[in-house]
This record gives structure tokens, sequence and C-alpha cells, in this order.
């Protein structure tokens, strides 16, 4: 089962026990529009390379489309598309005034040098200019990419259109308009989860232990909030494998480490090295998969010990895996839910774009707060009222804030 084929399935449950119109997922299953690009660099050697850029805005009922722009070699059209529905699901939950979309460019960033990157970047935003801007697609960053991306599409966007335009692209430096509480906001949105979760089930967070699979952007950041918020943190992995401490670990003093060591926390003092999958399978309250997809699968889900999975990153658990976990009693808080905090933050960049007007951290925190509490109770209340996994409520509510205004548009 492809990625795409593995996306829909909570939605047809979720269509299922609504009895909706089946206009409504079948308008959300194909992108509104698709682009398709060809990029020439010339490179550092003198010859030149082409290669190939993507954008789908898979919708814009609620909104301009929105969702990020990835620098990858194993991109395709396919991926951006699975993306792009999920970011428009991940708008509506939140409660955004958004659609969804997805971009990306089949390459290895490592492999270009920062002439090559910056030349690639502006012919990529050459390419798809006359398909997104403030009011109809707004890009961010994601796999591979960062505030000098952003900044460079940003410069590129404003000399096509002749005039300064923060809006079209979140995710910029503070000197570029960017927002204060950006950089943690999906750890943020992740901790909020967490904390959420555990309260449905009368826990404490000081009774609490956590896992956290990745230590990038979200797993560091997951670690840290969550920590700050009073659980013990046993568990962390990377890329270069895994750390355990039953002592519980401090995430702060691991980052530090691991700026220290090429990234990579492996070898932090006083801890046990495990295996990737001990991480997963850890003996705690709560686990974080925050590094890639397909994570959770048929393979090792009945071995999973956690009662509680915050799905920090996009699609880490498998259909086939939902139903053990479901089975089983785990709580699964889905990516959609889960880690929308990093786009409700991108939200509040474009708002303060377009008004000109910046607000100060705390008001960035307060209001994401509000925004993730907000979507996670009403995730929650739909799972207990159809009696559903919070992953099938979560689509419910996505489809339900779509129905009306399909509606209304006369689309259905
Ligand atoms: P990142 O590149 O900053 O970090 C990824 C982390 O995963 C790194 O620590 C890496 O070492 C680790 N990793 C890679 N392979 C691994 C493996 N086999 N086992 C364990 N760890 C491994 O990326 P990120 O921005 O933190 O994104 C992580 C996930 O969260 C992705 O699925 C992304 O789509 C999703 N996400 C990110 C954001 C955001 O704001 N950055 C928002 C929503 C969703």
């Amino acid at each position: 089962m492809d990625l795409f084929e593995m996306s829909q399935i909570p939605l047809e449950i979720a269509m299922k026990k609504m009895k909706l119109d089946p206009g409504v997922a079948a308008i959300i299953e194909h992108p509104e529009r698709t682009l398709e690009v060809s990029i020439p660099v010339k490179m550092d050697n003198g010859t030149v390379q082409i290669f190939t850029g993507y954008r789908s805005q898979n919708s814009t009922i609620l909104g301009p489309a929105k969702g990020g722009i990835r620098y990858h070699q194993n991109v395709s059209m396919d991926e951006v598309k699975t993306l792009g529905f999920w970011m428009t699901c991940k708008c509506a939950v939140a409660g955004l005034p958004y659609g969804g979309a997805k971009g990306g460019i089949v390459v290895d960033p490592a492999k270009l040098s920062q002439r090559e990157l910056e030349i690639l970047t502006r012919g990529f935003i050459d390419k798809i200019a006359p398909i997104i801007g403030e009011k109809m697609d707004v890009p961010a960053p994601d796999v591979n990419t960062n505030a000098q991306i952003m900044a460079w599409m940003m410069d590129e966007f404003s000399k096509i259109k002749g005039e300064y335009t923060p809006g079209f692209i979140t995710g910029k430096a503070i000197c570029m308009g960017g927002s204060l509480g950006r950089t943690s906001a999906t750890g943020r949105g992740v901790m909020t989860s967490v904390v959420e979760a555990l309260r449905t089930k009368g826990i404490k967070p000081e009774d609490a232990t956590c896992a956290v699979q990745g230590f990038g952007n979200v797993g560091s950041w997951s670690a840290k909030l969550i920590h700050d918020a009073g659980l013990k943190i046993v568990a962390l992995s990377d890329v270069g494998g895994g750390i355990y401490c039953e002592e519980g670990l401090d995430p702060y003093k691991v980052a530090e480490y691991a700026a220290k060591h090429k990234g990579l926390i492996a070898g932090y003092p006083g801890t046990k090295a495990v295996t990737n999958e001990k991480v997963l399978e850890a003996d705690v309250t709560v686990l974080v998969p925050a590094a890639l997809e397909l994570q959770i699968t048929q393979n090792n889900a009945s071995k999973i010990k956690a009662k509680f999975i915050v799905e920090g990153a996009n699609g880490p658990t498998t259909p086939d895996a939902d139903v053990i976990l479901e089975k089983n009693g785990v709580m699964v808080v889905p990516d959609i839910l889960a880690n929308g905090g990093g786009v409700t933050v991108s939200y509040f960049e474009w708002v303060q774009n377009l008004e000109r007007y910046f607000w100060t951290e705390e008001d960035v925190i307060e209001k994401q707060h509000a925004f993730m509490v907000k979507a996670f109770k009403n995730v929650y209340e739909t799972s207990q009222k159809y009696n559903v996994s919070m992953r099938v409520a979560a689509y419910i509510v996505a489809l339900n804030a779509l129905a009306e205004p399909m509606k209304l548009r006369g689309m259905l």
C-alpha cells in the first residue's frame, strides 16, 4: 500500500460513520491543481542540470492553500499529493482559514553548493509564481528547507511582483517578517497534545514517562517542552541510534551535547545505547514518533508498551498498526491534530505579515495554546460521540468543516 492509499483509509471510515455525501471525500481526494516544473541550473562545473519540482494544491475551500516545500531525492508527485491532502485536513482540524498544499524538488541538497542551491530555489519560484501568493497559496519550510531558503524565495517572489510580499511564505527569519515562537511551535503543539491526552485519563504529567523518536526540530522541541511540562523523558533517538536512562534525561543538555557531536545524541554520558526499535518499544506512558513516516507497523505495533502515541511526524503509523493499537487500548493522537502547532503559528506569521504588526512571543504561545486545546477537545469529544479512534475523529472534524462550505459554494 502506498502512502496515498494509506492516507485514505481513516477518511473512508470517517465518511461511513458520518453518512455524508460521498462527494465531500471525492473532492479532497483529488487535488484542485498540480504543477510539475523543470528547473535548469548552471552547475559550478559549467554543465546544465535539469531538476524537477512539484506543487500540489489540494484544496482552497477554507482559504488559500497552505503547505511546505521539501528538497529530497525521493520527492514525487504522489508524495506531494498525499502531503497536500493531509495539510487540508490538518488546517481544517486546527480551525485555520486555509486549504492544503505541498511542494518539493527532486534533489539531494547536500550535493549542491550554496550558489547552486540558491539558483535552484529562485528558479523553482520563477516557475510556480503564477499559482502562488498570499491570497492563493502560501508555502513554508519542510524537509531540508529552512529560513535561508524561505528568504531566497521571498526575495525572488517580491522581485517578480515588484512589491514587498512577506505574506506569501512563512517560516522566515524574524528580520524577514517571521514570527516569534515559530521554531518551537510544532513541538509545543505536541506537548499540549500530550498533556491533554493524559488529562483524558486523569494522569498527571509528573506521573508519566515519555520516549521520543527523532531529535530534529520536532523531536528536540517536543522532548524539551514535554520535560518542562513535568514528564520524565527516559528514551530518545535519532538517525544514529537511541539513548536510554531510567532516571530521566534533560533534553536541553542532550541538545547541547548533540550540537558538539555532529548533531547526534549517541554517546550522551550516563545513558545506555539502545536501538531505534527499542525506543519505540520502551516501557513508557507516552511515545512520540517525531522522525519519519511508517515507523509503527503491523510488525511492531503489538510490542508497543506506551498507553499514548502522540504523532509529531506525519504518517508514522500504518492503518494495520492502528487496528492493533486500538485493540490494545492505546490512544493515538493523530498527526493531523498533534503536529498542527507548526501550521498554526505559520498562520499567525501570515496574519502578522498582512497586518504589518508583530506580536510578542507570549502572545504567540498563548494563542497557540488556545487553538491546540480547542482542536484537541473537539477531536476528543467527536471520538466519544461516534465511538471511534482519535484518528477517525480528526477526519470527521475535518470533513464537517469542509462539507458545509462545499454545499454553500454549490459544489455538492
Ligand atoms: P528534522 O530533519 O529536523 O529531524 C528529523 C529527525 O529524525 C532527526 O533527528 C533525524 O536524525 C531523525 N531520524 C532520521 N531517521 C531516523 C531513524 N531511522 N530513526 C530515528 N530517528 C531518525 O525534521 P523535523 O522538521 O523535525 O520533522 C520530523 C517529522 O515531523 C517529519 O515527518 C515532518 O514531516 C513532521 N513535521 C514537521 C513539522 C515542522 O514544523 N518541522 C511540522 C509538522 C510535521
